[in-house]
């Protein structure tokens, strides 16, 4: 998208708004053929379960190594693939990709059956009629049982279109999918309009976590959180635990699962197999 003269324009007195909408246009271009140009890659969180302290699964993170823009982080790129629809074929190669590794893992002897592969899913691209229908179809060409694969997608997310997202969720979870909610506790959910929602893991904000130790009131949401999560029947995942006091008052609080720094940052592959051979 050209905008000769409006951008003209604005050079007079803003360059820096000019460059910005600039580089967000051409990122918008340039990750319509990040797919089919291989710029796009999987990095994997190792999330541990806290009754094994095992690694119990991963979650797929999104990587975008641009030949123009370099290396892009997602928080920049998703809102971008979000806004041009771009997100719906970029979703939906995350999910054949993290398939495939998944089915290499099991192959090749490196996790068991019930390791699972975490991947995020855009609004846009759960609110697709056949969202549920083509992940079924996805895992199943695999060889793979639907439970080995959690969908993660945010409150706010799920807030857009509340009823259409239930009635997909719905469909997932019938599927046999894990459905966890993402960065839980960001949005403005209530504990009634939760309990209603077919999913079943909170995935609990890093925002609780990052001052845990040293934050009374961030100690007393993370543990309503939780408690309220397993009387409703959900597993609580905690994102960006960074060092031991965190895990240990975690542990306390009885949630089942963390992720974060402290035990891996989002690894490659071979990183993730030379982790997972090493334990
Ligand atoms: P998220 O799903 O909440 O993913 C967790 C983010 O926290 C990741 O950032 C991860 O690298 C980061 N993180 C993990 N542990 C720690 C920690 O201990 N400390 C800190 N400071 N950060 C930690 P990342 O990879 O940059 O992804 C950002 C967001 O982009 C994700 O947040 C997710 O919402 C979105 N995203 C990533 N991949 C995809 C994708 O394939 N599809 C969609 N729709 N969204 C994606
Ligand atoms: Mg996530
Ligand atoms: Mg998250
Ligand atoms: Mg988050």
């Amino acid at each position: 998208l050209a905008l000769p003269s409006v951008a003209g324009r604005w050079r007079g007195y803003d360059d820096q708004l000019e460059q910005q909408l600039q580089r967000r246009t051409g990122m918008r271009n340039a990750l319509r053929t990040a797919v089919e140009n291989g710029e796009l890659k999987l990095a994997y969180q190792p999330k541990i379960d806290l009754q094994s302290n095992r690694i119990c699964g991963v979650e797929a993170l999104l990587r975008w190594e641009s030949p123009e823009y370099g290396r892009v982080s997602p928080a920049e790129f998703i809102p971008l693939a979000e806004a041009s629809g771009d997100i719906v074929p970029i979703g939906g190669w995350v999910v054949q990709e993290a398939v495939a590794a998944l089915v290499r893992w099991r192959t090749q002897g490196q996790v068991g059956d019930a390791f699972s592969v975490a991947v995020n899913v855009a609004p846009l691209q759960l609110a697709q009629p056949n969202f549920s229908n083509w992940l079924m179809d996805s895992v199943s060409a695999a060889g793979l049982p639907s439970t080995c694969l959690e969908i993660e997608v945010t409150e706010s997310g799920l807030m857009q279109d509340m009823e259409l997202a239930l009635k997909q969720l719905q469909s997932l979870s019938d599927e046999g999918f894990k459905v966890a909610i993402d960065d839980f506790g960001t949005g403005y959910s209530s504990l009634a309009y939760l309990k209603k929602l077919p999913v079943s893991i909170l995935k609990i904000d890093r925002a609780f976590i990052r001052e845990l130790e040293t934050s009374e009131q961030d100690q007393k949401l993370t543990e309503t959180v939780i408690a309220m999560a397993s009387h409703f029947g959900f597993s609580t995942v905690a994102e960006g635990v960074e060092d031991n006091a965190q895990l240990v008052l975690l542990r306390a609080m009885g949630c089942d699962q963390v992720q974060g720094f402290y035990f891996a940052p989002p690894l490659k592959e071979s990183a993730l197999l030379n982790m997972l051979s090493a334990l």
